[in-house]
């Protein structure tokens, strides 16, 4: 499949690994929008949320438990941080695999543009 996320996860493109196990796999954004910027994505590939079903749905589950892990890791569960996923147009989704956005290192707005 032509898929960009897939092919980070298959290791044929490079990326900034912060965890695998399994089942997730977590990396630094290329172009970061705030000090910590991390993308979580299941290795299965589903498009996004809207393609989360009753036989898919325990690796949402999964991936906030990351998620957790890797925000102390990285210094930003005291202070607080984001975890936003983009869906479609309109939620400004560029990549179609299901990915978190992992934002913290500084004050974030809202609401979000
Ligand atoms: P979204 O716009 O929500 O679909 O998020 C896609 C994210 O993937 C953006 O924040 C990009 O900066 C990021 N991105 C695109 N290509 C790469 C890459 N090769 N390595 C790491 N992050 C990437
Ligand atoms: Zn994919």
């Amino acid at each position: 499949m032509d898929c960009l996320f897939c092919k980070i996860i298959a290791g044929e493109i490079p990326s900034a690994k912060v965890y695998e196990d399994d089942l997730v796999f977590a990396f630094r954004d290329i172009d970061p929008k705030a000090p910590t910027h991390i993308l979580i994505i299941p290795k299965k590939h589903i498009a996004s949320v809207n393609e989360i079903n009753d036989e898919n749905c325990a690796i949402v589950g999964h991936i906030f438990k990351v998620a957790a892990e890797i925000a102390k890791n990285e210094g930003v569960a005291e202070d607080g941080y984001r975890i936003v996923t983009n869906i479609g147009e309109n939620g400004g989704q560029t990549v179609k695999h299901l990915h978190y956005h992992m934002l913290g290192g500084r004050s974030l707005q809202w609401p979000p543009g």
